[in-house]
């Protein structure tokens, strides 16, 4: 009995979709290495395709946005992940070429839209209030400590009298015991305002508890007594 046309046709796409499934792995590779290969071939098949059927390329990619939302973002994730250096690159290119005309544009901007930007501004503070009171308070303290370490570089990273160096424990001590008047004179912390004034003379670094017992002490911190003894 001979096979019809129709059953010989049949049999060999039966036979070659045996054949897709169990070489999966070597087929994609086949594939890989013929893109690789032809990249600039296919690239302009693709151009070519695209200018003759344009219309019908971009609804197709149009509904395949909307129908893989997830797809898409992963895509893009991808992508940035991939490209970072180089789109930061160009960003701060862009920046630097276009500062002025950029900046023009901004300000025009802002004057036309201060009630927009102000409402938007507002909005934000109230939708992240937890996270940018958190984070201010995080720059605080970031802030206080490194002016500490700038106060202490120049009147020393110890306490004058028991040598404590744990910078948490230390403090500024006013040597001639004016702390409360001098405190009275401006705003805030000391450590910017010594900084402000160039590091001035009178003020040294002392533990909590050294600066402590000389205040109750009459101006001796008790470790001195102790020591005299
Ligand atoms: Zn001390
Ligand atoms: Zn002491």
């Amino acid at each position: 009995m001979t096979q019809t046309k129709e059953e010989r046709k049949a049999k060999i796409k039966a036979r070659n979709k045996k054949y897709q499934l169990t070489h999966r792995k070597e087929i994609a590779k086949k594939d890989r290495q013929y893109r690789a290969a032809h990249r600039k071939e296919i690239l302009e098949r693709k151009h070519k395709y695209y200018c003759t059927h344009r219309k019908e390329v971009l609804a197709h990619n149009k509904q395949y946005r909307i129908a893989h939302p997830e797809k898409i973002r992963a895509m893009q994730k991808r992508w940035w992940a991939a490209n970072r250096d180089r789109q930061q690159a160009y960003k701060k290119q862009y920046l630097a070429i276009n500062r002025e005309k950029i900046h023009a544009k901004l300000k025009v901007y802002r004057t036309n839209n201060k009630e927009k930007i102000a409402a938007h501004k507002k909005q934000y503070y109230l939708s992240h209030r937890r996270e940018l009171l958190i984070e201010a308070r995080r720059r605080g303290i970031a802030r206080r400590i490194q002016q500490k370490i700038i106060v202490f570089n120049h009147y020393g990273h110890r306490c004058v009298c028991c040598k404590e160096k744990t910078q948490a424990f230390l403090t500024i001590d006013h040597i001639n015991r004016d702390g409360s008047q001098h405190r009275k004179t401006f705003k805030g912390s000391i450590y910017p305002w010594l900084i402000h004034h160039n590091f001035p003379k009178g003020f040294r670094v002392m533990c909590y508890n050294c600066n402590c017992g000389r205040e109750q002490n009459h101006g001796v911190c008790p470790h001195q007594d102790r020591s005299k003894k």
